[in-house]
C-alpha cells in the first residue's frame, strides 16, 4: 500500500515538474509536454491538396496526415495576405491590435515589424522550456529588433520576407557569404542601396533575388530557390533529431507556392498541375520526410503537427496560382477564397483518427490552446479560442463567430453559424481583375451569404433577409469596438 502510495506521488510530481495544466484534458494524462510542428505554406489554395478535392495535384503524406488525424473544413487565417496573416498565428490576436494589419511588409520598411512587447507562440512555450525554432519565410520585420531570434525563437534558417522581394539595406552579411548567379561583392552593395526603388518597374530585374539567413546574417545572396524546399526540410529535421527528450516547437513557414515558383530538378515536370502542381507535390514530399523524421526520433505519438496555409491562392498571377475551389476568390480577399484555409492535424491518440472538423476554427486560435496545454498564463487578451474540444472531436458550445478583416486593414466581413455578411468593400491590391472590376467605382452594397447552402458566395441574400443583416452588423461593430479599443494594451 505504502509503496503504491509512493508511485501515486511520484506520478503527480512528475506531472508538476512538467508544469502540465491541463491534465487530463485532452481525455487522459500526459507524461511528458507535446512537442508542436506547425508547417504553414504561402498563398496554397483551399483546393491544393488531395483530400481536398485537387484534380490533378497529389499529395499523399498530406492525405495521410488527414487519415490518422482530422481534417479541418472551415479553418480560417488572420489576413489574407502574409505579414498580418502571420502576425496572427504567432499571437492569437487579431493584427490590428499591433499595428500590422494592412498590407505587407517590404524591404524598405525596415522600421516596423512586430512589436517586441507581443507575447509570441516561441516566447510562451519557452515558458515550459521549450526548444524553438522558426524555419522558412519570416515577413515580421527583418531587422535584429524584429527578427525570429528576438520573438522568442532560439534558431531562424531562412528568408526574411516573400521569395518575390530584393535584398533589404540592414541586413548584414556573414563572413563566409555564398554568391550565387555571378553576383560579385560589389553587386550586392549596389543592390542594396536600390533597394527603396527595387520595386519601380525600371528595377524590375532586382526582385525574386532574396537573402538566406542564419539567425541576424545573411548566409546566401540570392538564395538558391530551387532547392530551398528541400533545404528548409534538411534544417527542420536536423533540428527535431538535436531536441533529443526535450520538448519543441517547429514553426516550419515554406516560402512556397508563393511566386516565383521553383522546385528542385526531381520535382520539375512530375506533376500533372504544371509547376504549381511540382511545388506542391515537393512540398508534400517534405512533409512525408519530416513525418518520416519524428518517427525515427521516437517523438511522433508525441507531436502534434499542425499543417495549413497563410492565405488563399493568387489567382491574379493566372498559370503560377493554385485554386480555392468550391470557395470565391483567392488572396487579398475577405471571400472565403481567400481566408478560408486547408487545415490538417494529427497527434496520435489525441485527436481522432480520420475525422472531419466542420466547426469554424482558426489560426488565432492556437495561441489560446497551447497556453492551456502546457499551463502558462496569455499576458494579453486573444481573440482566438482554445481548440481542445474541437480536437477531441466535439463540437463549441457557443455559436463560432469570426471577424474578416480586408487588405486594407479594415474589418470587412463577419461570420456568424454558418451566415456572412460583407458589410465593406471585399478586395485588396492581390485579388484578381474580375473582383476588382465588380467593385471598382461604385458604392459598395452589402452582402448576405448563406455558406450551408451558397459555399461558392454567389446568392447574395441581403434583401431578403435585412434583420438579421442589422444583427450581424451590430455584432461585427461590437467585436470591432472591443478589438480597437484594445489596440493599446500593451
Ligand atoms: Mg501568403
Amino acid at each position: 500500500m505504502r509503496s503504491q502510495r509512493r508511485i501515486y506521488l511520484s506520478v503527480v510530481m512528475l506531472f508538476v515538474g512538467w508544469g502540465q495544466a491541463e491534465v487530463g484534458a485532452m481525455g487522459r494524462a500526459e507524461e511528458r509536454l507535446p512537442n508542436v510542428v506547425i508547417i504553414f505554406t504561402d498563398d496554397q489554395g483551399y483546393q491544393d491538396v488531395g483530400c481536398y478535392g485537387s484534380p490533378d495535384i497529389r499529395t499523399p503524406h498530406l492525405d495521410r496526415l488527414a487519415a490518422e488525424g482530422m481534417r479541418f473544413t472551415d479553418f480560417y487565417v488572420a489576413a489574407s495576405v502574409c505579414t498580418p496573416s502571420r502576425a496572427g498565428l504567432l499571437t492569437g490576436r487579431y493584427p490590428v491590435r499591433m499595428g500590422l494589419a494592412s498590407g505587407v511588409l517590404f524591404p524598405h520598411t525596415g522600421a516596423r515589424g512586430l512589436p517586441a512587447a507581443e507575447q509570441t507562440l516561441p516566447e510562451m512555450m519557452k515558458e515550459r522550456g521549450y526548444r524553438t525554432a522558426c524555419i522558412g519565410k519570416w515577413h515580421l520585420g527583418h531587422v535584429d529588433s524584429f527578427l525570429p531570434t528576438a520573438q522568442g525563437f532560439d534558431l531562424f534558417y531562412g528568408i526574411p520576407y516573400s521569395n518575390d522581394m530584393w535584398i533589404a539595406p540592414e541586413i548584414p552579411a556573414a563572413a563566409e557569404l555564398v554568391l550565387n548567379e555571378g553576383v560579385s561583392a560589389e553587386q550586392v552593395e549596389r543592390l542594396r542601396e536600390l533597394s527603396n526603388f527595387a520595386w519601380d518597374a525600371t528595377n524590375k530585374p532586382y526582385r525574386n533575388m532574396v537573402p538566406l539567413m542564419r539567425n541576424e546574417e545573411m548566409i546566401e545572396f540570392p538564395v538558391d530557390q530551387s532547392t530551398l524546399t528541400g533545404r528548409l526540410t534538411d534544417e527542420a529535421i536536423r533540428f527535431v533529431e538535436s531536441c533529443g527528450d526535450e520538448p519543441f516547437l517547429l514553426y516550419l513557414a515554406h516560402p512556397m507556392p508563393h511566386i516565383p515558383l521553383f522546385a528542385s530538378e526531381a520535382f520539375v515536370g512530375r506533376s500533372l498541375a504544371g509547376r504549381y502542381g511540382d511545388v506542391i507535390e515537393e512540398l508534400d514530399a517534405a512533409t512525408g520526410r519530416l513525418l518520416a523524421a519524428l518517427e525515427a526520433a521516437g517523438v511522433a505519438e508525441d507531436t502534434w503537427v499542425i499543417f495549413t496555409s497563410d492565405n488563399g491562392p493568387w489567382l491574379s498571377t493566372g498559370n503560377a496560382s493554385g485554386h480555392a475551389l468550391p470557395l470565391r476568390s483567392g488572396k487579398g480577399t475577405v471571400f472565403e477564397g481567400g481566408m478560408r484555409v486547408p487545415c490538417l492535424m494529427r497527434w496520435p491518440g489525441r485527436i481522432p483518427a480520420g475525422s472531419v472538423c466542420s466547426e469554424m476554427a482558426s489560426t488565432l486560435d492556437l495561441m489560446p490552446t497551447l497556453a492551456q496545454l502546457v499551463g502558462v498564463e496569455l499576458s494579453h487578451t486573444v481573440d482566438g479560442r482554445s481548440m481542445q474540444a474541437l480536437l477531441r472531436g466535439e463540437k463549441r458550445e457557443e455559436t463560432s463567430t469570426y471577424l474578416y478583416y480586408g487588405v486594407q486593414g479594415k474589418p470587412a466581413a463577419i461570420r456568424v453559424g454558418n451566415w456572412k455578411l460583407v458589410f465593406d468593400t471585399p478586395v485588396g491590391g492581390t485579388a484578381e481583375k474580375s473582383e476588382k472590376r465588380r467593385y471598382a467605382g461604385k458604392a459598395f452594397e452589402p452582402e448576405l451569404y448563406d455558406l450551408s447552402t451558397d459555399i461558392g458566395e454567389r446568392h447574395n441574400l441581403y434583401s431578403q433577409a435585412p434583420e438579421r443583416a442589422a444583427a450581424m452588423r451590430a455584432r461585427a461593430e461590437e467585436m470591432i469596438r472591443s478589438i480597437e479599443s484594445g489596440a493599446a494594451d500593451l
